[in-house]
């Protein structure tokens, strides 16, 4: 919406006056249209897997005599399709309790822990063909909730290794920050950098929407649901922190976040 929308109601006044009552009713129709276009989101993405299985389905019922190597194919693209719906609810799921703020209490996280964890998932799905650097400083705390920075800065590691071509350099970093006052623990950043393809300005401020791709076709053939990006987003803000994104086509991206630094706990 580009324009405010207003509502007029007429109201009556005295005998034979009325009054025009304005409302600026933007905020309101704003949320009502990212509404719909979340749930036409949601259906059109649930649909395409479902229409694959199905049709797979009608193959296998109506072919008595398929050979088992087609059979076995069959099975195996709608077990990928059914595997993506479960993505799909997964990330849903995850938004939906994020943004309903309704969080646990936030302890003490060892974020150098998580971080090197992250960089063994990310080998773990590149599977060899990147080269995956970290330059983790030890022992670094945050207050937080674990399994929301888990599966947050997750998507960050993911979408380095989907989106890297082979042969790509990825470099996951966690230092802390010279500090401008002396007195206070440095802030702690966290970055995941690849040199892969790179995002056009133009798309960098929508990244964080739900369902935004730069390349609807390349996201999905990589397994992504669209949702990373919020997922995100969302389990930064819970810990009163952003997303920074800084990108150059042709060179590759930057992902990070700064945190406020806690003192280790006593006793770990
Ligand atoms: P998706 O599931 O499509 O990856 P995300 O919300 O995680 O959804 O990311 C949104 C879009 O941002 C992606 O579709 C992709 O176009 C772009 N993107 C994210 N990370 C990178 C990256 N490291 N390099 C290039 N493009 C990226």
């Amino acid at each position: 919406i580009t324009e405010r929308a207003l509502l007029v109601t007429r109201a009556p006044f005295q005998t034979d006056e009325e009054l025009l009552i304005t409302h600026d009713i933007t905020e309101a129709e704003r949320l009502n249209s990212t509404r719909t276009a979340f749930v036409a989101n949601v259906s059109h993405e649930l649909r395409t897997p479902l229409t694959v299985i199905s049709g797979f389905l009608e193959t296998l019922a109506d072919t008595p005599n398929l050979p088992p190597e087609q059979t076995r194919q069959f099975i195996g693209m709608m077990q990928k399709e059914s595997a993506r719906m479960q993505t799909l609810l997964a990330d849903l799921l995850t938004l939906s309790r994020l943004e309903s703020g309704r969080s646990s209490e936030h302890t003490p996280v060892d974020l150098s822990a998580l971080a090197q964890l992250l960089a063994e998932d990310g080998e773990t799905l590149s599977a060899g063909k990147h080269t995956i650097r970290t330059d983790i400083a030890s022992d670094l705390w945050i207050n937080g909730i674990y399994t929301d920075l888990y599966n947050g800065l997750s998507n960050l590691v993911f979408n380095a290794v989907r989106y890297t071509p082979a042969g790509g350099i990825i470099e996951i970093s966690l230092k802390a920050l010279p500090a401008d006052n002396l007195f206070m623990l440095l802030p702690l950043r966290f970055a995941v950098k690849d040199n892969g393809p790179g995002i056009a300005a133009e798309h960098i401020p929508r990244l964080t929407e739900r369902f935004y791709r730069v390349d609807k076709g390349r996201s999905r053939q990589s397994g992504g649901t669209g949702l990373g990006l919020a997922i995100v987003k969302h389990a930064l803000a819970e810990h009163d922190t952003a997303l920074e994104i800084s990108s150059e086509v042709g060179k590759g991206s930057e992902f990070a976040a700064v945190f406020r630094q806690i003192a280790p706990p006593a006793g770990i």
